[in-house]
């Protein structure tokens, strides 16, 4: 094993990739190319790269059984949908209507129910999966992408430069340029919680179907958090025919929107120029959302806009204004943002209607398992004295620890030791370029390191959703393909010199 830093890259139109001392064969070797992580970002990225045809040998490692499932869309709960309209799903960025062709190719994909008021479809999130694996199927089928079912567990460096990737199974592969996409961080749990971890009333992963299911119908929940992963257990729960009543407790008590009428997008320009302050930008969302209610159109279609520019927007922020729209919007953004599925949407706005579900805004203080289940200490927002209550389940929904991205994977730990990746400085994943080349902890670029999805989220902002993934991940597979051309070239040049 060797320290091996790679050497700075300072031009990000350069190669990815760059030879180190090859062995010398007479037949071009296709380059390695490894992708550890075939979630959503991962198979998107193994998908575009197969249909290029180049001379790279590409695998995804991967635990999960099929490609393209990741955390989001290995969901098998029916109450769990996509939260952007079909429409504007797909693998493809060159060609966004490919989910919703996909489902209406069989009858038996989209059920009635998916259709919500307006005409908009937002199917079952697992069949998103389902949508992506049978995109990658053929290229498995013909060996183009190689589907390694393991974890990688540890990584050291070859003499050449290259990876030693060192698998859960213990069997080892070579890679010459990895893609890390390991995308979200396992949720962390609340400090305050660790007394209670172990006990059969906590549930610390709101991914646990299991867990969930066994649930009894009148407990009395508290779910930490009140986002799209609060939502999602609210709709498990509905679904169970749970009646007892739950209580979603968060710092602002602020909850996930729902997505309005659709209407036009705002024409709104936040490029033109970009705001360099937070301020200034929060001033002129603020404006384009008067506006456009002034015109009869609802806040949503600022949010439509937002998105569509937001990687420009974020990159062309500083990184303190980055910083203070953390910190002082970032829940709002959230909320607004990343919206309610209208089937969620309706389920949560009855059980409030019927006064059984409630959203508390104030800071937990303290959580302990007692006889008659767990006795919660909290504070409401704005007040000094502390309330009490008992539940019979705690569901932390917090989110995924982005800060601990390097702390929580050992594959990610073992190249923070070899000196070659860094966490992004503003606690969003891990520190990247513009052309989301790994960055050290000296701020040098890696040739042969890559970052995709939500892990480069500290640079371009806004790349958590299944589009902005998809296109990242077409861009990444442009800047492998350049390397793998030149590849055979450069260690031709290499052996001449
Ligand atoms: C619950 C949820 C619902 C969402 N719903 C929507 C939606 O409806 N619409 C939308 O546009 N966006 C949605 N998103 C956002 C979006 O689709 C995700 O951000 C996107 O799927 C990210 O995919 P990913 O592959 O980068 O990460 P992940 O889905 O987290 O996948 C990462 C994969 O890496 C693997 N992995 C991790 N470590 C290792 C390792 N050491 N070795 C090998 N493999 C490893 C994991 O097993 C996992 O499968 C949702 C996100 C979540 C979390």
């Amino acid at each position: 094993m060797t320290s091996g830093r790679s050497g700075p890259t300072t031009a990000s139109s350069a190669p990815c990739w760059s030879p180190g001392a090859e062995p010398m064969t007479s037949v071009p070797q296709p380059l390695r190319v490894v992708i550890i992580g075939g979630g959503l970002t991962g198979a998107s990225l193994a998908w575009q790269l197969a249909r290029m045809a180049l001379p790279a040998r590409i695998t995804v490692v991967e635990p999960r059984a099929e490609l393209g499932r990741g955390l989001a869309y290995s969901s098998r709960d029916p109450a769990h949908r996509i939260n952007v309209p079909a429409h504007r799903m797909s693998i493809d960025p060159e060609d966004r209507g490919d989910f919703l062709s996909w489902l209406q190719a069989d009858p038996a994909r989209l059920t009635p129910d998916a259709q919500a008021e307006g005409g908009d479809i937002y199917p079952q999130r697992g069949l998103f999966g389902s949508y992506v694996a049978d995109r990658l199927a053929p290229h498995l089928a013909s060996g183009a992408i190689r589907h390694i079912r393991a974890r990688v567990s540890d990584i050291e460096r070859a003499g050449d430069g290259s990876f030693v990737l060192i698998l859960s199974d213990e069997s080892r592969i070579r890679a010459e340029l990895l893609v890390l996409a390991t995308g979200h961080p396992a949720p962390a749990l609340p400090k305050l919680l660790a007394g209670l971890s172990g006990q059969p009333a906590l549930i610390a992963d709101p991914q646990d179907e299991a867990r969930l299911a066994e649930v009894p119908q009148d407990a009395r929940v508290l779910i930490l958090g009140a986002a799209l992963s609060a939502a999602d257990v609210i709709a498990t729960l509905d679904r169970q025919g749970h009646r007892g009543a739950i209580t979603c407790l968060s710092r602002r008590g602020l909850r996930s929107r729902g997505q309005g009428p659709r209407g036009q997008d705002s024409s709104a320009d936040f490029l033109d120029p970009p705001s360099r302050q937070a301020s200034d930008l929060l001033r002129r969302v603020r404006h384009a959302i008067v506006d456009e209610q002034a015109r009869g159109q609802d806040w949503q279609a600022v949010f439509y806009r937002l998105r569509a520019q937001g990687q420009e927007i974020w990159t062309a922020l500083p990184e303190d204004a980055r910083r203070r729209l953390l910190r002082h919007a970032r829940t709002w953004w959230d909320v607004h943002r990343y919206r309610l599925p209208p089937q969620t949407e309706t389920v949560i706005a009855g059980l409030i209607a019927q006064g059984r579900l409630q959203f508390l805004a104030g800071h937990l203080l303290r959580a302990e398992a007692g006889d008659a289940g767990i006795l919660v200490n909290w504070r409401p927002r704005g007040r000094t004295d502390a309330r009490q209550a008992v539940f019979d389940r705690v569901v932390v929904t917090t989110g995924p620890a982005q800060d601990r991205c390097i702390a929580a994977s050992p594959a990610l730990g073992a190249l923070a030791r070899l000196g070659l990746i860094a966490p992004c400085p503003l606690g969003l994943g891990l520190a990247t370029t513009a052309s989301c080349k790994a960055l050290d902890a000296e701020g040098r670029a890696s040739d042969r390191i890559l970052i995709a999805g939500p892990l480069a989220r500290g640079h371009l902002g806004e790349l958590v959703g299944a589009p902005e993934c998809a296109a990242q991940a077409k861009d990444i597979a442009r800047e492998i393909a350049r390397a793998a051309m030149l590849a055979p070239i450069t260690r031709s040049q290499l052996r001449t010199v």
